[in-house]
């Protein structure tokens, strides 16, 4: 393969020629700014609102419940802060999950400091909530709940009707995160009873730097940005246009191509998984067969060293992720990882592979070819490897 084989769509999308397109006139002759009065200003706000609408048709809402942000950090943070501050008087408790991501976790990590209670709720090892457990932490104090509809590493879909239906019954607001989901699977606020909801353009072939919240009617959640009287005076700064008039293409053509990318992607992602599965030994799928996201592998290896092997792969024109990360100088596995149980021995040995519609079944194959020689090599070097085979062949 002389091109590079990129398969690391949940860290980041390539933008689409249409999307590239569609933000050029907002960089060069439509530059205004939506709040001006004159033509050029109000061409620009017209822009904004189509946006709204394209990614309003996606989510089945009114454009109006959607507030341009700088991404899924910020809606994150926003939405839980917010609520949060706005709420205290009623109560301090939180519920949230425990493979959630860090916009997720550390903004939690900051509201504990502030004196708010967090549960975390377990996961089962395929990274799914348990209802009754979350009945359970539910209390007359909990006035907010984040559960992410699809997580990044393991993609799993959490049954989001179930958890909405189950806190329709509650005054707390139903926040979460589909940072991973938008554009990718179907995501319906309004039929979920969510009250926020947050997405990020880069993770569907949008531009990075730029994502919404939706804000539920009824739901009055204070700015987190102050200023202007930009977003309704819920979000100020002048907007980013060029990456919102992107966000908007991104999500106009996900909402007509996901049917058909969804059946094509989960056809080359089991694809994938049948011939690991069956042609490297000692791996592990993580996360759910069937309510997992399209294009997300998730699978660890037993001796190897999961950062090690995304190098040599790297090497070879496979561009992936690994499930651990560096702190403080030990490498830690993820803590998604370790939320669902996984022994230690394979979470170090862990790769994500995220397809997208784009991805061929010729890069599937090079790519496992590739990653057998890889787990090989690493596993030639790796001393408990070699004892564990003589042992094995003692027995
Ligand atoms: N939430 C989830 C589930 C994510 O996967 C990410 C990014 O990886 C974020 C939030 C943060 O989004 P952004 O990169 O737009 O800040």
């Amino acid at each position: 393969m002389n091109q590079k084989i990129y398969l690391d769509n949940a860290a980041t999308t390539e933008i689409s020629n249409s999307v590239f397109s569609s933000m050029i006139p907002y960089l060069t002759q439509k530059f205004g700014n939506p709040s001006s009065i004159y033509d050029l200003g109000i061409e620009n706000k017209q822009a904004l609102m189509t946006a709204r609408e394209n990614i309003a048709d996606v989510l089945e809402c009114n454009a109006e419940n959607i507030y341009f942000t700088s991404g899924g950090t910020e809606s994150d943070n926003w939405a839980l802060i917010s609520s949060a501050e706005s709420r205290k008087e009623e109560g301090k408790h939180i519920i949230t999950t425990k493979i959630e991501h860090h916009a997720i976790l550390h903004t939690c990590d900051y509201l504990e400091k502030r004196g708010f209670k967090i549960t975390y709720l377990d996961v089962d090892e395929q990274g799914m909530v348990s209802l009754s457990q979350l009945k359970q932490a539910l209390g007359n104090d909990t006035i907010l709940v984040s559960i992410m509809t699809a997580n990044n590493e393991i993609g799993t879909i959490q049954k989001m009707q179930e958890i909405g239906d189950l806190l329709k019954k509650h005054p707390a607001y139903f926040h979460t995160d589909a940072v991973q989901a938008f554009g990718h699977i179907p995501v319906m606020p309004t039929k979920w009873n969510v009250d926020m909801l947050s997405a990020s353009g880069h993770k569907f072939y949008g531009p990075k730097g730029v994502g919404f919240l939706y804000i539920r009617d009824g739901i009055s959640l204070p700015p987190f940005i102050h200023g202007g009287k930009q977003e309704k005076g819920k979000r100020a700064g002048t907007e980013n246009v060029a990456s919102i008039v992107g966000m908007g293409k991104a999500a106009e053509f996900a909402n007509k191509t996901m049917n058909h990318n969804i059946a094509k992607i989960t056809a080359l992602r089991d694809y994938m998984i049948y011939r690991i599965e069956h042609e490297i030994p000692y791996s592990h799928i993580n996360g759910p067969r069937k309510r997992r996201l399209p294009g997300n592998i998730n699978i660890s290896f037993a001796f190897i060293d999961g950062e090690n092997a995304v190098i040599l792969l790297d090497m070879e024109g496979v561009s992936c992720s690994s499930g651990s990360a560096c702190s403080s100088g030990e490498k830690l596995s993820s803590h998604v990882l370790q939320a669902i149980h996984l022994p230690e021995e394979y979470a170090k040995g862990t790769l994500r592979f995220s397809l997208n519609e784009k991805t061929t079944k010729e890069e599937i194959d090079y790519t496992i070819e590739k990653l057998k020689e890889v787990i090989e090599e690493e596993r030639k070097r790796n001393p408990s490897y070699t004892s564990f085979l003589k042992w094995n062949y003692k027995r």
